[in-house]
C-alpha cells in the first residue's frame, strides 16, 4: 500500500489511542498490529513505521513473516485466534505472547512443547457470543487453579473478543466485566498468573476498551484501510 496512506492511519490510530488513554488517566497502552490480512512487503512497510508488536492468526503466515522479517529489528510476536493442537509445537516458541488460551488440553500441549515460560492471555467469552471462542466467566477461577502445574505456562492477562455488533454500552459492559475478572485473578497472586494485562479492543472499538482499561489492544483494519475516512465508529 502507499506508505503516505499508512502513515496517515497510524497518525490516526496513535492520536485516537492518546485521547483515550487522557480519559483514562493513564500513560500507555501496547498497540498491536494484527496484520493477518497483509501480505510480507504491507508488514514490512508497518515495521518500517516504528510499530514492533505484529499479531498473526495462522501459523504458516506468523513463521514466513518472521523469516521475512528477520533483518527488520526487535518484534514481539502475539498469535491470536484459534491454535490447533497440532500446531502447538511449530509456532510456540516462536511467539512472544499467545492470545487465545481456552482450553487444559491446550495448555497441556503448551507445557509439553514450550521449551520456555510462555506468556498467555486467557481468553474469556464475555459476550457469551456461540461463535466465539473463550472460556467463560464463571469457569475463570477454576479454570486458573488448573493451570498452576503448568510449568511453562504464565498467564499475563485475560482477553476478550466483542461482539462485531454490539453498541457503545454493551461494549462497556463487555469491557469493565473482563477488567473484574483480571482484578479476581490478579488478586490471587498467585505466581504463575501475575494477571496483570488486559488483551481487549479491535478497530471499531479499541477507544472504548482503552478507556475501560486495556493494556494491549489489537488492530487490524484501522492500518490498512485505503479511504480517507475512519472505519465507521460504533
Ligand atoms: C482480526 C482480529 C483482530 C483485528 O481486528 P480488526 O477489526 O481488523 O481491527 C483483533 N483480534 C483478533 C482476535 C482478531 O482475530
Amino acid at each position: 500500500m502507499l506508505q503516505e496512506t499508512l502513515k496517515r492511519n497510524i497518525q490516526q490510530i496513535e492520536e485516537s489511542i492518546s485521547d483515550s488513554l487522557r480519559n483514562n488517566h493513564r500513560d500507555s497502552v501496547t498497540l498491536i498490529c494484527v496484520s493477518k490480512s497483509v501480505d510480507v512487503e504491507t508488514t514490512k512497510q508497518v515495521v518500517a513505521e516504528g510499530i514492533t508488536h505484529l499479531a498473526e492468526n495462522r501459523v504458516e503466515n506468523l513463521l514466513l513473516k518472521q523469516s521475512a522479517l528477520k533483518e527488520s529489528g526487535e518484534i514481539t510476536w502475539h498469535f491470536i485466534g484459534n491454535l490447533q493442537r497440532r500446531k502447538v509445537k511449530e509456532v510456540i516458541n516462536e511467539i512472544d505472547y499467545f492470545h487465545a488460551l481456552d482450553s487444559l488440553k491446550l495448555a497441556g500441549e503448551i507445557n509439553k512443547r514450550a521449551t520456555k515460560c510462555v506468556k498467555c492471555f486467557i481468553q474469556v467469552n464475555v459476550s457469551g457470543e456461540a461463535s466465539k471462542q473463550g472460556i467463560t466467566p464463571s469457569e475463570l477461577e477454576e479454570f486458573v487453579s488448573s493451570l498452576s502445574e503448568y510449568k511453562n505456562i504464565q498467564i499475563v492477562g485475560l482477553m476478550t473478543m466483542a461482539p462485531f455488533d454490539s453498541q457503545e454500552a454493551e461494549l462497556r459492559q463487555i469491557f469493565s466485566q473482563l477488567n473484574e475478572l483480571k482484578l479476581s485473578v490478579e488478586n490471587r497472586k498467585l505466581p504463575y498468573a501475575p494477571c496483570h494485562e488486559l488483551s481487549m479492543g479491535m478497530s471499531r472499538d479499541f477507544k472504548i476498551a482503552i478507556e475501560e482499561g486495556a493494556t494491549f489492544v489489537r488492530v487490524g483494519t484501522n492500518f490498512f484501510h485505503e479511504e480517507e475516512k475512519e472505519v465507521e465508529e460504533r
